[in-house]
């Protein structure tokens, strides 16, 4: 007889990866999974719902969640059977990007709320159910930026490291209750997280910062961001294909990076324990040569690169 399916419950659906990892799973051809969509706005599952297609209603189900929201969370859960999740994934994230002087406190904590907070409250949440049967599946979307700080991104890399720190420090204790964590570390994804970030710093004043950081930021990082995510970036099919195969795993792993294209700009920080390397390399390289950088970038695009992207 066919093993029940797992419930899957995961945060952030209303667009990007979360959207397209809800719709791979939903769409399962051994239907190993019922998928809880939620979202913090049902306003805007139309885009999910019309995605789901036939397996609406059938393999996906939508719920609201706020993953900022105590309240929330425990009426998302009081919808599922016995509340019982089997595969969480903390999917919702916020970026934030720009002068660190210019950016206001109220903007790093809600970051953090968001990013870090939101993915530990969804966790003692399913935790006890998850022990109590002795078997589950935590997920975190995490990024290459909870490895390798990455300049202008200060605070939202602070909330990936955060996070990279909680969840392989609990992964141990997890383990004596046969309960999986996997983190996945994308690099670049082109989805409207990028997106809408890069429109809004654009026109944004910063005010309190000075003239040369903010020419460094909109003159040299931004144009070195967007071709970083037009030459490297991945599709967030691509990315919910990787986080479908790791769920999907009977030895699920701690870590899971899913594009080889953006490893040679993570290796700088592995080959040099000091981290000097990584550090003055991507100094020169964003301030001092940044034609250099954008033909690297250029270069890891080249089609004669192999094995651009997993999956293939
Ligand atoms: P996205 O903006 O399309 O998705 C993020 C989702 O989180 C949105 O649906 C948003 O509404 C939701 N969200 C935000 N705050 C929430 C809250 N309080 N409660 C519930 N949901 C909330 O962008 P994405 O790229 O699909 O991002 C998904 C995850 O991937 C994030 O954790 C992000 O940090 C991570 N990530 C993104 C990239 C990238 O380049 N886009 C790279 C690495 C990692």
């Amino acid at each position: 007889m066919a093993d029940a399916p797992r419930t899957v419950l995961i945060s952030g659906c209303s667009s990007g990866i979360g959207l397209e990892l809800a719709v791979q799973l939903a769409h399962d051809p051994r239907q190993r999974y019922q998928v809880v969509a939620t979202m913090r706005d049902l306003g805007k599952k139309g885009t999910l719902e019309a995605a789901a297609g036939e397996a609406l209603g059938q393999t996906l189900t939508v719920a609201q969640l706020d993953v900022c929201s105590d309240e929330s969370v425990a009426q998302c859960l009081s919808c599922i059977q016995g509340g019982e999740v089997d595969v969480l994934v903390n999917n919702a994230g916020v970026g934030l990007v720009g002068p660190l002087e210019g950016l206001s406190l109220a903007a790093m904590q809600n970051v953090f709320d968001t990013n870090f907070f939101g993915a530990v409250r969804l966790v003692k949440a399913v935790l006890p159910s998850m022990k109590r049967r002795r078997q589950g599946h935590i997920v975190v979307v995490s990024s290459v930026m909870g490895l390798q700080g990455v300049v202008f991104n200060e605070v939202y890399s602070a909330s990936k490291f955060a996070m990279e720190g909680f969840f392989e420090s609990l992964a141990v204790q997890l383990l004596q209750f046969n309960i999986f964590i996997s983190l996945v570390e994308p690099g670049p994804v082109v989805t409207e997280f990028e997106g809408k970030l890069l429109e809004q710093v654009s026109t944004a004043e910063f005010p309190g910062t000075d003239p040369d950081t903010l020419s460094y930021f909109r003159d040299l990082y931004l144009p070195a961001s967007r071709e970083l995510f037009h030459n490297v970036g991945q599709s967030p099919q691509d990315v919910a294909k990787v986080i479908v195969k790791v769920i999907g795993s009977a030895r699920p792993p701690l870590r899971r990076r899913t594009n080889t294209r953006y490893t040679p700009l993570i290796a700088l920080k592995a080959m040099d324990p000091s981290g000097s390397l990584y550090v003055r390399t991507s100094h020169c390289l964003l301030f001092r040569w940044p034609r250099l950088l954008n033909l690297g970038l250029r270069c890891l695009a080249c089609s004669c690169f192999r094995t651009p992207v997993w999956p293939r």
